[in-house]
């Protein structure tokens, strides 16, 4: 029984989910989704309903560590001196080189009054405009197509646009993976509505684009020709609404000539589909009373990113498919956060209040608000950018906040290059093991989720409070605080008397007070909130002006929209494709994103076991023919090729795939694999607007990876902190081999487990010291060694249960002797089994489970299938056999898609 709930927020995607959290003792002890908040009305997904689990200590940040010479280790130290020595370098290279040689780097998962502060401390304090968010690698692009087309960043529409349209276009997105709750709901309103219209535009079969009664599987890069087809169609079929064009936008006539001779004939020779289907999609879309579009990163990813975006907009403004219910153009917001950091103008090319950097009233306006004679004026560098000019030395010092850059910006071994170039890197983190925190010279302890207080927005504007349940661990303190501490004494540096009165705020009240009074008249005004109205009314939606009683559901419902005179624009589309074009050395297509139950860098979700249950490992997943034709089977090890690096990952057979196509998950990074993972291979070319960076797209080849030596470290671990210790001190290990991941895996005990390959054996005393690591050193671990074939095994019984397992040199037995350490099984019937090169268990003495479907259920995909052939036919009797999906409902897609594969017809 918990002696106080929380009422809080997930921090994972922009669906921004209410959370309800139980603590005792000062410790989270459950999370329950929210019934009150309008976002998940109770529901949580996989990832949301599992925070309990991610409140370990093991790889938090615990105190400031320094380090004075780039030789040296870092120390521990204490804040003063901590930010002391921060100030004293950041003031010397501003006075030496001025202040555009630094730079600040945060995050869209930051609060609103962590990134207003952060803002303050460049723009009004250090006099640069370098200063990003990570949120430029995810919704830049969707950002710039509302300012260019609808005047203002405000996505138009609500969630309850969801329950109230009859056609909704999913492009690029796959929410059933990254917005789990929000195609829950798209799901509920196909469910109630048999007439709804599910079209969905991916280049893969996801489990989203599996429930759409329309697929396009779009060849990468092709969605302006796409759309632009649509658009020809609805023009020429008649399906466009003049009267709303006439009166409400300018521009179309430009639009309907630049489609003119983009007929779905010659859109389909390009985009890969049939052009029966891209008039059917535009029909669907022309003839619905309220058509819906959710999209995400895969418009967004693109170097031509913005384009993709207009050119959805555009739909909307043709057929006048805006500001009513259930219609609009609607972006699924990737982080917590970025729609606060997008408010506060915490990017190079915004200002707070969505005011434009390189407008000189804008500039004045905040200077004036600020009480500082001026901001600056030279651009400021973004993400990319960034980190070119780090690496160039034009950029000396980088602030880097609660954002893992040494993981997830693409052309690693260009950011790996820059960080290492830095004169001084200070990264401001909870977790300590990220791969960025390699290079800090200073790392500063930050406060997490459920130790700070403060306010997120999400997609649908909607601004929630963000509360504190449990004390920071150790010495970490809130992310304003910390910025807020830095600019005092960097202030006192550079001789700026203002300073104590620029961040006079004592608790972050105060800063959304200042955030939100910097607002007033603007698009998004949102000068009638304050954390007290937050507390009595619940989350409320912008604009909300003062005197407001209410926020505002859905935007331009008058048909005025945020341009100088009120009218939306039509803009010029490029119908280019990707950035990298295959060739013969480069011939395939890399594609990459998520997984449903990690997220981003897995700095928090590959803490807790469970959540790696349904995709243990990052694979490299092909076309079966595309593996087929090139000799390779499903679980080989595949080297991934492009033109700025390699990386080594099983193979995966995916009928989903077009041929010629390759799917990477983003997840994972050097914290637990050889290589940098999918952002090795990914190329840096940007959207000239939004100067997004093209994730979903590159070049590269595959071919088998002659590694024939193979090892295999299983190790049951006492609880997650002890699983985590171990996993941390392997780390360093991983680069020594030419292929190695670690993974968790289990339920309630966690597993640690090591996978290995090498063109060669390793050297002995590396695969000792992973032994001696997880203490399969044990003088009573049975033991195995065959030198003459390299051959080295290792096993740890405790309490008749197998507790550890060491295969060098020979595996294959490690999967089902897997399963029956995670099944608990008593080791006594298998022990003559151990060591033998087996890859079947003896006759049932193993149930072999395999992956599990439903976390919440803990329903493996053998329950499922073996339920549908005993009879189950249908979702409902499924769920009354297995359980499967009567918990946060995440697996739903999956379960409706195994249905359709397994059920005799
Ligand atoms: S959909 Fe899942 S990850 Fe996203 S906010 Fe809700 S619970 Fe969190």
């Amino acid at each position: 029984m918990a002696a106080h709930t929380v009422p809080t927020i997930c921090p994972y995607c922009g669906t921004g989910c209410g959370v309800t959290v139980a603590v005792d003792g000062g410790r989270v002890i459950g999370v329950t989704g929210d019934e009150r908040h309008p976002a998940n009305r109770g529901r949580l997904c996989s990832k949301g309903a599992t925070l309990d689990l991610t409140t370990l200590t093991t790889t938090r940040a615990l105190h400031p560590e320094l380090r004075t010479a780039k030789s040296q280790p870092r120390r521990r130290a204490a804040w003063d001196e901590a930010l002391d020595h921060a100030a004293d370098r950041f003031a010397a290279i501003i006075r030496e080189h001025g202040p555009d040689a630094v730079a600040f780097y945060v995050s869209g998962q930051l609060l609103t009054e962590d990134y207003f502060v952060f803002n303050k401390l460049a723009r009004a304090l250090v006099g640069t405009n370098n200063i990003d968010s990570n949120s430029r690698l995810c919704m830049s692009s969707a950002v710039a197509a509302y300012k260019r087309t609808l005047g203002a960043d405000a996505p138009p529409c609500c969630y309850d646009d969801i329950d109230l349209a009859d056609c909704i276009v999913i492009a690029g997105a796959n929410p059933a993976y990254a917005h789990p709750i929000v195609f829950r709901r798209v799901m509920d309103a196909k469910a109630a509505n048999p007439d709804l219209r599910l079209i969905v535009i991916d280049p893969r079969v996801t489990d989203t684009a599996a429930a759409a009664d329309l697929h396009l599987a779009i060849e990468p890069g092709t969605d302006t020709i796409l759309l632009g087809a649509m658009l020809h169609v609805l023009i020429w079929d008649g399906y466009v609404d003049r009267r709303f064009i006439d009166a409400h936008t300018v521009g179309f006539d430009a639009a309907r000539d630049a489609v003119r001779e983009l007929t779905p004939e010659a859109a389909a020779r390009v985009c890969g589909v049939r052009a029966e289907d891209i008039v059917t999609a535009a029909r669907w879309f022309g003839q619905s009373r309220a058509a819906l579009s959710l999209w995400c990163q895969g418009l967004n990813q693109s170097h031509h990113g913005t384009d993709n975006g207009a050119a959805l907009i555009h739909l909307h403004l043709a057929t006048g498919q805006i500001g009513k219910p259930g219609a609009g153009p609607f972006s699924l917001t990737g982080q917590p956060n970025a729609m606060g950091g997008r408010e506060t103008g915490t990017m190079a090319t915004l200002l707070p209040g969505h005011r434009d950097p390189a407008n000189p009233a804008d500039r004045a306006e905040v200077a004036r608000f600020w009480n500082v004679p001026a901001l600056p004026e030279a651009p400021g560098r973004t993400a990319v950018e960034l980190f070119d000019a780090l690496a160039s030395g034009e950029i000396k010092a980088v602030w880097i906040a609660c954002t893992n850059p040494a993981q997830s910006l693409p052309d690693q071994a260009k950011v790996r290059e820059a960080l290492a170039k830095a004169e001084f890197v200070v990264v401001q983190e909870a977790f300590a093991d990220t791969e960025t925190a390699v290079y800090a010279d200073l790392l500063l302890p930050a406060a997490t989720w459920g130790e700070k207080e403060g306010t997120v927005t999400n997609s649908e504007r909607r601004i929630s409070r963000v509360r504190v349940a449990v004390p920071p661990l150790g010495e970490a303190r809130p992310d304003w605080r910390i910025a807020r501490d830095f600019a005092f004494r960097l202030g006192d540096r550079l001789g700026r008397a203002d300073t104590p009165g620029l961040f006079a705020y004592t608790e972050p009240a105060a800063i959304f007070a200042e955030h939100a009074a910097l607002t007033a008249g603007r698009d998004l005004d949102l000068s009638g909130l304050d954390y007290a109205r937050l507390e009595r009314d619940g989350p409320r939606q912008w604009p909300y002006a003062a005197g407001a009683t209410t926020g505002q559901a859905r935007l331009y419902e008058d048909g005025r929209f945020a341009t100088a005179d009120g009218r939306a624009r039509f803009v010029a589309i490029r119908q280019a494709t990707v950035a990298e074009a295959t060739d013969a050395r480069h011939p395939l297509h890399l594609n990459t994103g998520r997984l449903r139950d990690q997220w981003h860098g897995m700095s928090r979700t590959g803490l807790a076991a469970r959540l790696y249950n349904h995709v243990e490992l990052p694979v490299a997943s092909c076309h079966p023919d595309d593996l087929q034709r090139r000799g390779i089977a499903a679980g080989d090890l595949l080297q991934l090729t492009s033109r700025r690096g390699e990386i080594i990952l099983p193979a995966a057979a995916d009928a989903g795939q077009k041929p010629g196509h390759v799917f990477v998950p983003m997840h994972w990074g050097r914290r637990r694999l050889s290589s940098a993972g999918a952002n090795e291979l990914t190329v840096p070319a940007l959207d000239p607007y939004s100067q997004q960076p093209e994730f979903k797209h590159a070049a590269i080849r595959i071919e088998r990876a002659d590694l024939p030596w193979r090892g295999l470290m299983l190790r049951r671990a006492a609880d997650g902190e002890q699983a985590l210790r171990w996993s941390r001190e392997l780390t360093p290990l991983l680069a020594d081999f030419d292929y190695a991941v670690l993974a968790l895996a289990g339920r309630d005990v966690p597993v640690l487990s090591l996978q290995l390959a090498g063109a060669a054996p390793p050297a002995p005393d590396l695969l000792a010291r992973i032994v001696a690591t997880v203490g399969l050193d044990d003088p009573l671990a049975l033991a195995y060694a065959d030198s003459r074939r390299a051959v080295a095994k290792r096993a740890l019984i405790e309490n008749s249960l197998l507790a550890g397992l060491a295969l060098f040199g020979e595996t294959a037995a490690g999967g089902w002797l897997k399963d029956a350490m995670l099944a608990g099984q008593p080791v006594d019937p298998l022990r003559n089994w151990l060591f033998l090169p087996a890859n079947a268990p003896p006759a049932n003495l193993v149930n072999q489970r395999g992956r599990i479907v439903c976390n919440c259920q803990n329903v493996a995909e053998t329950d499922i299938v073996a339920a549908i052939k005993a009879g189950a036919t249908t979702r409902e009797a499924v769920q009354e056999r297995t359980g499967c999906g009567t918990g946060c409902g995440a697996c739903l897609p999956e379960l409706n898609r195994m249905l359709a594969a397994h059920r005799p017809t």
